[in-house]
């Protein structure tokens, strides 16, 4: 039996599709006006588990993750600027070329993580038609305003369960006063369901609309292109914690609004990835916050993407997880062990082979326990431990448990490093230091070193990576 926490009911329940074997499933996806940060990426690790579950567990599940490239402001509070216009200024490219680079890399980022594609991926700017239909149907049932000058926005208080994802309070009611506020909203909690392009000004990306040139708001987006791909109803929702109080009360709202009826049966958050500060508090890894690290730049220090993703699953997706290089190096660890584990069982493998059952229900037992990957880690060294077993059908049972954890043990080949990763990096700045000397033979014989080690390197604009042979 599948049991996930729900944050509408806050507890951790029976899960029950709409349609009985089926899963429509929307994770929001990334706002492409830079590279995720392996804070992003920890939360769309956590929903591959979820979608991998799901399969184990014998769901067909239909996929549908969105593409923010349009209407994210620098502030929930509908002011501030739209992040990919902010992209766009900082590299010195248009928002749509921003949009197209950071999408791509964005798969990318996936790819190296064995995070599988969703069915269907939809782009914000593909629907504005579907967007401006869902706040025309707003408008048609009385529940929004405009702000002359500003934009379209939801009214809140025609809602009387407004904020029940959260259990937003009057407190909270009071608090999101403080924030700063839009000139002419009817509450503190009042969203933009479209925002007018600045007078005077031209921005990149601006579509006309019923109520004046502008651009859709960014909880509007989720809502109208969920609701066309995966309809009126739906069975999860998913998203970090950050998106609880704002962009899926918002997008409830309006979307329950629109249709009248409840919308997704069970909301789904990951918790964050926090760097943790010396003599404070850890602190939310953000790109606004300029403190965090890329899935690159692991690569660059040497760390394999599945170490990474190893080290995620150590934790439970409702479990802030602290980042610190010692504990990413734990992780490293562990999973170079299991790859020594796996190529010493893989010769003993026969085709036949089948997994051990009784290992595998307590792993299933974890993976369906809401999604208890550390304890599914644990089953997994169980049996790669298990000396009783034959080594084949451990093996299978590795091969059966990876459909979940997606560590690609099929794919496992390399041997260890010849060499640690800290000297890799002391020999690659070595041959940095020495090309910008002109001591080129110099650099050409670390080149050579590394490569007898089966280390090899990779020049590109931003500085220099490795790999295995
Ligand atoms: P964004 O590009 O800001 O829309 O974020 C993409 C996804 O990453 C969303 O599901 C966020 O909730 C999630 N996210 C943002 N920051 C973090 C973090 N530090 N740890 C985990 N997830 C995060
Ligand atoms: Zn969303």
């Amino acid at each position: 039996m599948l049991r996930l926490h729900n944050t509408m009911t806050r507890s951790v329940d029976e899960f029950r599709p709409l349609v009985p074997g089926q899963v429509g499933l929307y994770t929001c996806g990334l706002t492409v006006y830079n590279y995720a940060h392996i804070g992003n990426l920890r939360t769309y690790i956590f929903e591959d588990v979820l979608k991998r579950v799901l399969m184990l567990s014998g769901y067909k599940v239909r996929h549908v993750m969105n593409i923010t490239d349009v209407g994210h402001l620098t502030s929930d509070a509908d002011v501030g600027e739209d992040k990919m216009e902010v992209g766009a200024a900082r590299e010195g490219k248009s928002a749509w070329e921003i949009a197209e680079f950071f999408q791509r890399a964005f798969v990318r980022d996936l790819h190296r993580l064995n995070i599988l594609e969703p069915d269907t991926w939809c782009r914000a700017t593909d629907h504005i038609t579907e967007q401006i239909e869902l706040v025309r149907r707003l408008e048609e049932k009385g529940f929004t305003y405009a702000i002359k000058g500003d934009g379209v926005y939801f009214d809140t208080a025609r809602l009387p369960d407004y904020g029940k994802l959260v259990r937003l309070d009057a407190e909270g009611l009071r608090a999101g006063a403080r924030i700063e506020m839009v000139a002419g909203k009817r509450n503190p909690t009042d969203f933009a369901l479209w925002k007018f392009s600045p007078r005077g000004s031209k921005r990149q990306m601006e579509w006309p609309s019923p109520w004046g040139v502008g651009f859709p708001g960014w909880h509007v987006e989720c809502s109208a292109m969920a609701v066309k791909h995966l309809g009126e109803r739906m069975d999860i929702h998913c998203g970090g914690v950050d998106h609880q109080a704002v962009h899926h009360t918002n997008e409830i709202a309006q979307t329950e609004s629109a249709y009248g009826h409840p919308w997704v049966n069970w909301w789904i958050h990951g918790e964050w990835l926090v760097l943790p500060k010396e003599g404070g508090e850890a602190a939310k890894m953000s790109k606004s916050a300029e403190n965090f690290l890329t899935l690159d730049l692991l690569i660059k220090k040497g760390y394999e993407p599945l170490a990474f993703r190893y080290f995620c699953l150590n934790a439970h997706y409702r479990q802030q997880l602290a980042f610190t290089w010692q504990a990413l190096d734990a992780a490293a660890n562990a999973y170079s062990h299991q790859r020594r584990t796996v190529q010493d069982l893989r010769p003993g493998h026969r085709p036949g082979d089948k997994p051990i059952e009784q290992h595998m229900a307590v792993f299933r037992a974890a993976a369906e326990d809401d999604l208890n990957m550390p304890q599914a880690l644990a089953a997994m060294w169980a049996v790669a431990k298990d000396e009783r077993a034959q080594g084949g059908e451990v093996y299978a049972t590795l091969l059966e448990m990876d459909r979940v954890l997606g560590l690609g043990i099929e794919q496992m080949e390399e041997g260890e490093l010849a060499i640690s990763r800290a000297e890799i990096q002391k020999l690659i700045d070595d041959r940095a230091a020495a090309r910008q000397a002109g001591r080129f033979a110099h650099a050409d014989q670390i080149r050579q070193q590394l490569a007898a080690m089966g280390i090899i390197l990779e020049d590109s604009p931003s500085g220099t990576t490795w790999r295995r042979a």
